[in-house]
């Protein structure tokens, strides 16, 4: 995890990608939030019916998605150049005082261009920035780069599986190297809320796509935000295979320039029988994660209630799904203080109790055995971090 605040400024950019290296007050971000979590545990067992939500805010052609749980907020994107005061206007009307967490998936304008006005927006105070080391050449660029040097924004630098606690949900991200091109350099967010995950892929292409897989990254989502607004350069075969999506979301404007969604894309979502939900059609679109539902409304007056699939809930499907009903019964059985090992029930990987990663996992996601062979009877493989025995 790399946190500088300061040390940011595009004419800097270069020299700063190598300061990175030594940027010795680096603090992960899971250090950071696991704090938070602790505090934020005790309001959260109050607020018993919190639930995650997904705001992916109509802009045009581009991204802005907000996500919101148990009163915490992580704003990706924000739209093109113009775009902003839509964005302000919409957290506005959804009494959105604060955001802890700006993300900017990667420097295109159609991303980044409305965040300038959101940072300005003063009835909206927003803690925290997220970017890649990724930089343009615009003006628009420089001044937003100018602009969180001048206010001294906490800037934080993310690395590929750095997560943030969002409220209950656990936000886990990809960030890959920085490439030529710049949608390549997108960071990818999936989150988790009890047991239910979406991922948000930015303009995310085939290569990016690629190297997720390659790097073992967990993709697994009831959700997909298809990458780059359902062009046909993302949302490969083998992507969609592992992501396993229930149903996605695309983010477009109506009748915009590149044709996007394309009609490939359309034809392999149809393909899988994965249905489509586009800003281009229907406006904003709310979903919210809660009791094993997804609460779909739009701002064309659609309104769905979706039950959560187990099936897309693990990646490994019909097998998985048998192994997953075993665990919950292990789950109820072994006793929490006794038990030697803890399993990630998403990714299937298990982990010595007193690894530092179980410490980022949430509880829902946990599974917890006395034993290590009934562990791996079930299906769970051994961390490579604590090479549990
Ligand atoms: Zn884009
Ligand atoms: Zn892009």
């Amino acid at each position: 995890m790399k946190k500088c605040s300061k040390v940011f400024s595009f004419l800097l950019a270069i020299a700063c990608i190598t300061a990175f290296s030594g940027c010795e007050i680096l603090d992960s971000i899971t250090t950071t939030t696991s704090n938070t979590s602790t505090t934020l545990q005790s309001d959260t067992n109050t607020s018993a019916d919190g639930g995650f939500t997904i705001h992916m805010i109509d802009i045009g052609q581009g991204d802005s998605i907000l996500l919101e749980c148990n009163d915490e907020y992580m704003l990706i994107d924000a739209g093109e150049l113009g775009q902003g005061e839509k964005v302000n206007e919409y957290l506005k009307n959804h009494n959105v005082s604060h955001l802890d967490y700006a993300l900017i998936t990667h420097p295109h304008s159609d991303h980044y261009g409305g965040m300038l006005d959101v940072l300005k927006n003063e009835n909206v105070q927003t803690k925290n920035i997220v970017m890649t080391e990724a930089m343009n050449t615009t003006r628009t660029w420089e001044k937003l780069v100018d602009y969180i040097d001048e206010k001294k924004y906490n800037v934080i630098f993310p690395k590929t599986n750095d997560t943030i606690n969002l409220g209950d949900t656990t936000l886990s991200l990809y960030v890959p190297e920085v490439v030529k091109d710049l949608n390549n350099c997108s960071i990818v967010v999936r989150a988790e809320y009890d047991g239910m995950s979406a991922i948000f892929t930015g303009d995310a292409e085939s290569s990016e796509e690629k190297l997720i897989l390659d790097e073992g990254f967990n993709v697994q989502a009831n959700i997909l935000k298809a990458g780059h607004h359902g062009s046909r350069t993302s949302s490969s075969k083998k992507f969609l295979t592992a992501v396993n999506p229930q149903i996605s979301l695309i983010s477009c404007g109506a009748g915009n320039d590149y044709g996007h969604p394309h009609k490939e894309t359309i034809q392999k979502f149809n393909d899988i029988n994965l249905p489509m939900y586009r800003t281009d059609e229907m406006g904003s679109i709310v979903v919210r994660l809660n009791n094993n539902t997804m609460s779909l409304t739009t701002t064309n007056g659609t309104s769905e209630e979706i039950a959560i699939d187990n099936t897309h809930s693990n990646a490994e499907s019909k097998t998985s799904k048998n192994t997953s009903s075993k665990t919950s019964t292990t789950k109820k059985t072994t006793n929490k203080k006794t038990a030697k090992y803890v399993g990630n029930k998403n990714s299937k990987v298990l982990h010595n109790k007193d690894c530092s990663t179980v410490g980022k996992m949430s509880e829902a996601n946990k599974v917890y055995f006395s034993s290590y062979d009934e562990a791996i009877n079930q299906g769970y493989t051994p961390a490579k971090d604590c090479n549990p025995q």
